[in-house]
């Protein structure tokens, strides 16, 4: 455990944040990881929210945003990460191990939940890059299965070695005792590669171009209904700022959690 962790563990929680542990690492490539830590009893949150995490820093603990990518019935808390190279925190997040303490915050929050669509037939996770994060938790929540005949993920990156997750979610969430079932009928995973050969390329906007985007589903048009779907955001702002302004031409209303509408967003970062 390096100096600056092992002093995160020696911190007492303060009102805002916990110290958690890790629990396991995965690197993906040279610019992706995944990690695991500990869950405390009393934390709380709707999947698709986003929390802040981080290490400790010269006067005050360094914290960003992350969205939290386990169900929210999992034991532990799994985040999907980017790799900054001289990002402040990533360049010393992605050196973690199992044991190492990492702070948590203690108040989760965030637009990319159900109670902010209203009630539809297909539901739309459209993602680029760590935008995928809080997909992973919304599409392992049973109660999206009861709100929603069909769920399609659509995870956009720019190379294979990106698709994080990908066996997971090709094998339409298999072991995952709780949605298993569910989703082998009502879930579908949708990667496209746009920089590598890949048996499906191009960015979103195209996809819904030229149709792809419906590849395979059981019911509907091949293009966007506001009267049947429901759509979420996450990744770049380009993408968002795209596709938001393509939806509201559709006749798409923005949604939050006051005001529950036919789509949500939230950023996978600031640019
Ligand atoms: C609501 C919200 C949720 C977020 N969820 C996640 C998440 O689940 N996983 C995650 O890795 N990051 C997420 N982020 C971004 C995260 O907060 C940090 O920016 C990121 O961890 C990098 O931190 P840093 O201190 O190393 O670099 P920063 O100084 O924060 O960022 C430096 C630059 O790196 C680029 N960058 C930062 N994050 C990303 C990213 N995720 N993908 C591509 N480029 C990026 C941007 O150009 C940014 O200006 C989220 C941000 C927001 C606002």
């Amino acid at each position: 455990m390096s100096d600056r962790i092992a002093a995160a563990a020696a911190m007492a929680p303060s009102a805002a944040l916990t110290v958690e542990e890790v629990r396991s690492v995965r690197h993906w490539n040279a610019h992706l990881f995944s990690f695991s830590i500990s869950r405390p009893a009393s934390f709380r949150f709707r999947s698709g929210e986003f929390v802040m995490i981080g290490l400790p820093g010269d006067n005050r603990p360094l914290l960003r945003a992350y969205s939290i990518a386990s169900p929210c019935y999992a034991d532990e808390l799994e985040f999907l990460s980017i790799k900054v190279p001289d990002g402040p925190l990533t360049s010393r997040l992605q050196r973690i191990q199992p044991g190492d303490r990492i702070f948590l915050g203690r108040k989760p929050t965030g637009t990319l939940v159900a109670d902010a669509l209203l009630p539809g037939r297909r539901l739309f996770l459209l993602s680029t890059g760590t935008g995928l994060a809080p997909f992973l938790s919304l599409a392992r929540d049973p109660d999206l299965y009861d709100r929603f005949s069909e769920i399609r993920l659509v995870h956009c990156v720019r190379t294979v070695g990106d698709l994080a997750f990908r066996d997971l979610l090709e094998s339409q969430l298999a072991g995952d005792a709780l949605v298993q079932d569910q989703a082998l009928l009502q879930f579908s995973y949708l990667p496209t590669v746009t920089r590598e050969t890949f048996h499906r390329t191009g960015r979103i906007d195209a996809l819904i171009d030229n149709g792809c985007l419906f590849d395979g589903m059981v019911g509907g048009p091949t293009m966007f209904d506001p009267a049947l779907d429901r759509i979420m955001l996450c990744g770049s702002m380009a993408m968002i700022r795209d596709l938001q302004a393509r939806f509201k031409k559709m006749g798409f209303g923005e949604g939050s959690n006051a005001s529950p509408g036919h789509f949500v967003i939230e950023r996978a970062f600031v640019d």
